[in-house]
Formats: C-alpha cells, structure tokens, sequence
C-alpha cells in the first residue's frame, strides 16, 4: 500500500534539471580528475620514476618494487589533496561484479599520534577474506587467503559517496598458491601470450622493433531505464532483473519510433549525469543513442587497451545504477528484462594494435586494410588468424556468454542466435573467397588481388553502413564486433577466450609459415599460402545471411556449426578436451583454474534460475492468484446479485467463466511450478544436473505459469492489477 501511494506521487525531475550538478563547461577540463593517470603523474612523479612507470604500463609488467615507494607517496599526496580517507583493492571476483574492502589511511605514530599513511605495500598488495568469493572449488574455506595485487596499467581512482571518498586501486585477485580466483588475472595473461604470439609472426614477416601487440576494446552498453517506484514494485524485477510476468502491450516496438528518436528529458537529464561522472573518472564515453526497444538506450566509449576497458566498463555499469536512483530511474541491465522486446547486450568491438619503438608501424591497427600489399598480406593473415579462432573455438566462444540471462536473448528474435558465425561484408568476402579458390603456385595470382585489394578496400568501409545487425560475431571495417556478449556480464571473461583462442591460431599459422617459408620466398607469397590453407579450412564460419531466419539454423546444422541453445549445455564447452589443451598449452589458466570457471558459472546458472523460481512462486501466491480470486468473486457475487433482482441478461457469468478456466490453468501451472523447484532443491550435490532440471523442465513450468497469468491479467480490471504492466513501465517514464 505504501507503495502504492508512493507511486502516485511521481518523483520529480528534480536534481541535474535544476543544476544540482554543474558540468564546467567544457569535458576536457575536468576529464580524468579522479584519476591518477599518465597526465597527473607526470606531473607529480620524479622524471625516471615516471619514465619507468610508463614503461610498466605499457608493456604489461608488474610494477616496479623499487618504484614503488615513490608512486605509493605521489599517489597518497594526490589523493589526501582531493579530500580522501580511505583506499580499497578494487578487484573482480568471478560475481561479474566487483568487490572492495575499504582502509582508512589513518594510523599512528609511535607516540599513538594519528597520522595518514599508506605504504608502498598497501598500493601493490591486499588480503581480503577470500572465503566469500567464489572460486569454484579452487580454494576450500580453511586456505581462505587470496591477495589483491594492483594493476599498474589501470590508473588508480577516487569513488564519491556521500561524506566519503576512497581511492580504488584496480587490481587482480588471486589465491595462495596463484590461482587466478578473479576475471582480471586470466584476462592479463591472455594478452601478455597473444602479445608474444603475435609479435613472433611479426617478426618472422620482417617487421622489427616490436614491444608489444595490445588488444583494443570498446565496449557498447545496452541498457533500460525504468521509473524507480514501478521497478520496486515488481519482485521479479527487484530479485532477478526481469519481469518473469507481463502482457505484451499493444505497441511495442513495431513503430521503431524510439530508434535514435529523442531522449526524454528526465532521462536525458540522468543520463547526461551518468556521463559526467564517469568523465571524473576518465572513461571516454563518446556515443550515446536510445536503442530499438521503448526505454532502452546505449552508451559507447572510446576504445582503449583491453584491460582498462574492461575496468571502465565495470565502472560504466556501476556509475548507471548509481546515478540512476539519483533521478528516480532505475537502471536494468539484464539481457532480457521484457519478453517480446529488445534484449540487451555489450557489443564488444575488438582489435590488436602494435606498440613499437619503430614508428613507422606504433600505434598499427593489425585488422585494419593498409595501403601497401605488404601491409594488406599482414591484415590477411591476422583476418586468418580469427576466423580461424573462432571457427575451432566456436563452443568455447559460446560458453563465454552463457548466463541465464542471455539464455533469452541468443537465438530469440531479435538478437544474434545461439549459433557462433562470421560476419565479414561483400567485399572481404568476395576477396577471401577468390584466395581461398586460387590454387597453390599461383602466388601472383594472390599478389594481383591484394594489389586489387588496395583499391577496394576503402569501400570496406561504406559495406558496413548496412551492416548485418543479425550476426553474433561481425567484421567491421577495423575491428571484429562480438555481439553475442551480454548487457549485465563481465566482458573479462569472454574477451580473455577471444584472446586465447585467436593466440593459439597464430602460433598454428606461425608454425605454418616458418614450413612455408623453407619452400616459398618471398615472404608475402608464402604467407599467402598459408592465408590460403587458413581461409579454406575455416569457411564454414562465415555467414552473410540472415542470422534470425529458421533456414539459417537447418544450414548451420549441415555445415556442423554448434547451435548452444542452452547455457548448460553451452558451458559443457569449458570441459571439451580441445579447450584443456588450448589452455594448457598456452598457460593462460591451470586445469583446476578451468575447471573452476565451469564450476562457478554452472553454479551461478542454478542460483539465478532458482531464484526467478522462487520469486515466481511467490508472486503468484502473493500477488497473481488473490487478484484473480478477488475478480473472479466480484463477478460470481455480481451474478449472483443480477439473478436475486430478476435481471436476465447476466453476462458476469460467462466472465466468471473466463476467469475460472485461466485460473484452473494457473492453478496446475503452479503445481507443476512447485513440484520442479522441490526437486531442484533436493538435487544436492549435483549441480550440473540440477542445471539441466532447471534449464528444461524449469524453463517449461516458468513458460506454462507465464501464459496463463498473463492471460489472467489482460482479463482483470487495470485497478485490481496490483502489478505495474508493460505499458506504464516502458512507456510512461
Ligand atoms: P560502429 O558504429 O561501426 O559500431 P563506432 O565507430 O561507433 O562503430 O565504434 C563502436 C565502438 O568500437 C566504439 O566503442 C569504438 O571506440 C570502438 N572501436 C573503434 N575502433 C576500434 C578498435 N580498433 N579496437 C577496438 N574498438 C574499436
Ligand atoms: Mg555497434
């Protein structure tokens, strides 16, 4: 009831309308100010101590122990000076989330003074109670020891709360013995071994003075913003992020009239704060456009180095339910929040780029068409090497967006299937078709088309104006967009399996070539032929077609592509021999640390299911059926009324009727419903059994109990409808 009322009283556009918060004018003064980046680090730090510091970050090292002090001291001045007390490891435990456990600076002097202090220790390691976090069976609860150790690349930063500031230290996780207990330490490995793949096939193809390959993202939020009281006062939007329930109103997004339409003020307003927020705190969000569904909207940085953008994209998260609340919105990252509309997801754009003390090739796109044929040879075979990946690693890719949440998106309507394919654009794939069919000894047949190459490829670029938005995994013109992620998960996870997989196909490719190399000169010819071999072996990977379409499926079958409708069955990929011997061979992740991952993200799948079970259960017993009792005895007494006055005509009967049969159907709905759950909980033990109960016949008994209480509400009058419905939720913020 109190809820209720505070639903009629609709929160106002208050704070950022007014000018509560005060942008300076223009964003790059004050872009960063909470950051401890390369900007105020030159300006604070000793001249070597900086020099070697940026050397750290930018080849991936771990910080310098005797740098240390003096970053630790510039960091501390810097930070007391912006009015913090407290400093925290800010890490990602295997939640998707972060996790933090906040110090203060104070301490005392030997003579029991207080004083702020904090050491070079306490900026390069931490030990938080590791017991809470899951490991997957890596650790057991009496070896609960697990240290947090910064990640220099990722500039320290100060969070705001109320009263309180606290500098965050992004750091990895990881158990005693090393395990990699978070999302992060697998993520850094994955680059430091595609880093060295990559520069040995460089260098094997003559380029030199390579320092590093670093892999680019730039991750693309999807989200909903919802009116704050009607998000409270739906429990299956407060406990599992989506409405479990809920009639399609009559206008969803048929009109695509919300599409890079205008952004209502009170969101604008919101969303506006958000930005400069994460502005202070140095994430480069550049783009900003409402989605395709009604309140669904996208906001997209500027591409970075791939660890940092997964920090930002955390933060990204984060600032969006922070800030959201602040205007009387909520933010719902989930997949797939409303049946019958848009899903969510993260489209994660990646690349590699090369860091060089050679200047002629700094800075290089590695997937991006060059203006020499030595530089398109060089793009070729790097195209070779990721269609390649993802064609052998196509489950494994799979398994890396498997959550129950982008369960109801992948191979929905309106999104990427379940089904792993390239993407690559008429012109790419015209190009890699015709090298695919020249035979072997035609190098200059090869050479002929990339010199042709060259004049084509800028239109490259205009291909992908109308793009293929059905594809999981697509080509665009500099970079490989993976699409398939999902809006509310951590791309840590799925990004680090691109990584290793495309590691492990150029180390295929390099091995290929160095053969070729003792047969063909010169080099681009005998890179060719290797590109040649690759793009053969991998085309059934590739797919121009409508994604969405039934045929697509039934061809995807006859090609031998995976079709990973399921998470369970989707994250039995983790197990598959080829996947332990990729990452075996390239020491990316220990058998016990893949095996953990399996375990966590199985283990996740049945607490997320369980709990849109339960809150299900719960809301139809609480909230559905005495609704639909109340009507449905509204109508009988109306009748019986009607007929004591002698009235003939009584069509509350024939409504009553109605309602009768929709709730009979409920009713057994609910049986089934309860049943499934009982034995969900009694599965102890088996986790990955339990998660195919759940996927199945749990999935079904959820699907039968929607059905028919979305039947009931489009029978009850609007005002005994205690939930908020779709249409005041999606279209009335
Ligand atoms: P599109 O509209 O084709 O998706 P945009 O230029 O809007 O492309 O970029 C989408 C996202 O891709 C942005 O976050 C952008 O920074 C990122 N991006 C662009 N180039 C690269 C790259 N080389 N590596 C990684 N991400 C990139
Ligand atoms: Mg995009």
């Amino acid at each position: 009831v109190a809820l209720r009322e505070l639903a009629s009283a609709r929160p106002t556009v208050r704070a950022a309308l007014n000018g509560d918060h005060q942008a300076p004018a223009h964003t790059s003064q004050y872009f960063g100010v909470n950051t401890f980046g390369a900007r105020q680090m030159r300006d604070k730090l000793p001249k070597k101590v900086f020099q070697k510091l940026q050397a750290t970050i930018r080849l991936g090292k771990k910080l310098d122990a005797d740098i240390a002090p003096a970053v630790a001291e510039a960091i501390q001045a810097w930070a007391l000076s912006r009015g913090v007390t407290h400093f925290t490891h800010w890490f990602q435990p295997q939640t998707g989330l972060t996790a933090e456990k906040h110090d203060a600076f104070l301490s005392f002097d030997d003579e029991g003074q207080p004083i702020e202090s904090f050491s070079a220790a306490q900026l390069i390691q931490s030990e938080p109670d590791a017991s809470s976090f899951p490991s997957g069976g890596l650790r057991a609860t009496w070896e609960a020891r697990g240290y947090t150790a910064w990640n220099p690349a990722s500039p320290v930063f100060i969070v705001e709360g109320p009263g309180t500031r606290t500098l965050c230290i992004p750091s990895v996780f990881i158990g005693y013995n090393g395990e990699a207990l978070d999302e992060m330490t697998p993520l850094l490995r994955s680059s430091d071994v595609l880093s060295e793949k990559a520069i040995a096939l460089l260098e094997l193809m003559g380029d030199t003075g390579i320092q590093r390959v670093i892999t680019t993202l730039g991750a693309e939020q999807e989200y909903f913003l919802v009116d704050r009281v009607q998000f409270a006062l739906r429990p299956d939007l407060v406990m599992a992020g989506r409405t479990l329930i809920g009639a399609p109103p009559p206008r969803g997004q048929q009109l695509e009239d919300h599409y890079f339409g205008g952004i209502p003020e009170r969101i604008q307003a919101c969303i506006a704060e958000v930005e400069h927020e994460l502005y202070k705190l140095g994430v480069p969000i550049v783009t900003r456009h409402n989605e395709v569904a009604p309140s669904q909207f996208e906001m997209a940085p500027r591409f970075t180095e791939t660890d940092l953008a997964t920090d930002h994209n955390q933060l990204v998260m984060a600032v969006l339910r922070k800030v959201a609340l602040r205007h009387g919105l909520q933010a719902v990252l989930h997949e797939k929040p409303f049946a019958g509309i848009n899903g969510s997801g993260k489209h994660c754009n990646w690349s590699l780029s090369i860091a060089a003390d050679n200047a002629e090739i700094d800075g290089f796109n590695l997937l991006k068409p060059g203006k020499t044929p030595h530089q398109n040879v060089r793009f070729l075979i790097f195209l070779a090497a990721v269609l390649q990946a993802v064609h052998k690693h196509q489950g494994l890719l799979r398994a890396g967006i498997a959550t129950a949440g982008n369960e109801h998106r992948l191979g929905a309507n309106e999104a990427p299937p379940a089904i792993i394919s390239v993407f690559m654009g008429r012109t790419l794939t015209q190009m890699i078709e015709d090298i695919a069919g020249s035979k072997a000894g035609q190098q200059h047949a090869a050479q002929e088309l990339i010199q042709l190459g060259v004049a084509k490829l800028p239109e490259i670029e205009k291909d992908n104006t109308d793009r293929n938005r059905t594809s999981p995994f697509a080509f665009t013109g500099n970079k490989f967009e993976f699409r398939a992620v999902g809006s509310s998960q951590s791309i840590a996870f799925p990004v680090m399996l691109l990584n290793a997989a495309v590691a492990e196909a150029i180390e295929d490719l390099t091995g290929k070539l160095r053969a070729e190399l003792a047969k063909t000169k010169p080099v681009d010819d005998a890179v060719m032929n290797v590109v040649r071999e690759s793009f053969k072996a991998s085309s059934t990977i590739r797919f121009e077609g409508n994604g969405y379409s039934d045929e697509w499926v039934t061809e995807a079958e006859g090609r031998g592509l995976k079709n990973l409708r399921r998470t369970p069955e989707a994250l039995k990929e983790l197990e598959a021999p080829a996947v332990q011997a990729l990452f075996r061979s390239l020491g990316i992740l220990s058998d016990a640390e893949l095996e953990s991952r399996y375990h966590v993200r199985v283990e996740r799948y049945v607490k997320d299911m369980l709990i849109e079970l339960h809150t299900l259960a719960q809301m139809l017993d609480t909230i559905v059926l005495p609704a639909g009792y109340g009507y449905a005895n509204a109508l009988a007494q109306g009748a019986a009324h009607a007929k004591a006055a002698g009235i003939a005509q009584v069509p509350q009967v024939a409504a009553a009727e109605r309602v009768g049969k929709v709730l009979g159907e409920l009713d057994a709905a609910r049986t089934t419903l309860l049943a499934v759950i009982d034995r969900a909980e009694h599965s102890h033990g088996d986790p990955s059994a339990c998660a195919r109960l759940l996927t199945g016949e749990g999935a079904d008994a959820m699907a039968a109990v929607r059905a028919a209480s979305d039947a009931l509400e489009l029978l009850v009058p609007d005002d005994q409808w205690p939930l908020p419905k779709y249409r005041e939720m999606l279209f009335a913020v």
